[in-house]
């Protein structure tokens, strides 16, 4: 009997599991297999979701589901906490047990570090969990007049283009209202550039120039004065708000760090084509948790989680897994309340930013509806590889 063990059971990690469940159910049936997935929430959470709360496109209840509802026959759901991983000794702690693993696929995603940036929880707000996004929903609806400051606290974060969207949504919320005068919207970026490349950055800043929203970049916040309602740089330099959503220091998952698994800030280190985790041919990493140069993105941990329950159903079987990470990934961007636009990249293809269309709109309304039963479900599996 082989016990494949996946922790994690978000975006990427059920993906994973709900895959090799399929691509291995003739050898779970006869009881070689056996997949245990270790989740410590009992909710599964659509991310994404969580920007739509604030501007009323998703309401909160359709951003979570229970997470037993998640998994697909042929996957043991343990709802626990893992609690330390023993890499070389095949073997990961939960609250309550010690399981041996052959093959182990990390999934645990990225926290937030609120304490990094002083003052940032007290006066600020963000989207990035769904309490969050339930308080900025309020916020927004009870906003008169001001300015409002959309700022990214430190690299890298989770989806690339959120702030970016963010931003655009504002806009097209204040416009919708009639307040486009009352309200300023001002951008805040660590980078010299609005996006990490610069073809997508410069497209985003010729939209702003059109939306009139002010940018600025290359500020690295520091600290939030509350008092005087300020974003404080690393250099000195300030900008005043009336209302900041702030995307939050990320950092990997404290099981990582616990087990000294990973790099300072707690990301995995990772093998970028076959998703070992270093050193390791029976352990991997995927997802928001892993310390390659691709965006921490639900499309990444799902092609992620595709290359990897390919190999790991090779492994077991006896075939060699040959199955390489090409660093693919998109997003569909939200340009406004009614148009989008697509961005696709690779390891060897910069991102390509598509031209914003309503059709793109419509495919991430649709998108938000069919995640549940088809990415994470893997019904595709075999199919769209
Ligand atoms: C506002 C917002 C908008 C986004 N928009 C997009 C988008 O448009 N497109 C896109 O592709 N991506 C988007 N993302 C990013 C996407 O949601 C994440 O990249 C994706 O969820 C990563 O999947 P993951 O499996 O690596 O981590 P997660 O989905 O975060 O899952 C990690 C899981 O690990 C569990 N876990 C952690 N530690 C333990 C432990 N010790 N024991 C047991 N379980 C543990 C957690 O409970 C969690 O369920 C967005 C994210 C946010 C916040």
């Amino acid at each position: 009997m082989k016990t494949i063990v996946i922790i994690g059971g978000g975006s990427g990690g059920i993906s994973t599991a709900n895959h090799l469940a399929y691509r291995l159910r003739g050898s779970i049936s006869s009881g070689d297999v056996h997949i245990l997935l270790i989740e410590g929430s009992s909710r599964h959470y659509y991310q994404p979701g969580f920007l739509e709360i604030p501007f009323g496109v998703m309401s909160e209840t359709e951003t979570y589901r229970d997470e037993r509802r998640m998994v697909v026959d042929g996957v043991d759901l343990i709802q626990e906490n893992a609690t330390a991983i023993d890499l070389k000794n095949h073997e990961v702690a939960t609250q309550k047990q010690k399981i041996r693993y052959d093959y182990l696929v990390m999934a645990t995603g990225a926290r937030y570090d609120f304490d990094a940036v002083p003052g940032m929880g007290e006066s600020t707000f963000n989207f990035y969990s769904l309490d969050d996004s339930v308080k900025l929903k309020k916020a927004l609806n009870n906003f008169k007049k001001g300015k409002i400051v959309v700022g990214v606290t430190s690299m890298p974060y989770k989806c690339t283009p959120a702030p970016l969207e963010a931003v655009f949504m504002l806009h097209d919320y204040f416009k919708s209202r009639n307040m486009l005068d009352a309200v300023s919207i001002e951008y805040v970026y660590p980078m010299p550039m609005a996006f990490p490349d610069k073809g997508v950055s410069d497209i985003a800043l010729d939209m702003f120039r059109d939306r009139g929203i002010n940018p600025s970049l290359n500020f690295q916040i520091k600290s939030v004065d509350t008092a005087k309602k300020e974003l404080v740089s690393r250099d000195g330099k300030r900008i005043s708000f009336d209302l900041a959503l702030l995307v939050p220091p990320h950092r990997g998952s404290k099981l990582v760090e616990d087990s000294k698994i990973g790099d300072p800030m707690g990301w995995i280190p990772t093998d970028r084509f076959t998703l070992n985790i270093t050193g390791y041919t029976d352990a991997y990493a995927i997802g928001d948790a892993t310390n390659l140069p691709v965006s921490k993105a639900g499309s990444v941990a799902d092609a992620e989680a595709i290359v990897v329950a390919d190999r790991i159903s090779k492994q077991v079987t006896g075939y060699e897994p040959d199955t390489m990470y090409d660093g693919s990934g998109g997003a569909l961007m939200v340009t406004g309340l009614g148009k989008a636009s697509m961005i696709t990249s690779s390891y060897t293809q910069p991102p390509v930013f598509m031209p914003e269309s309503y059709s793109y709109y419509w495919l991430k309304l649709i998108y938000n509806k069919v995640y549940w039963n088809m990415t994470a479900k893997a019904v595709l599996s075999g199919v769209n590889e």
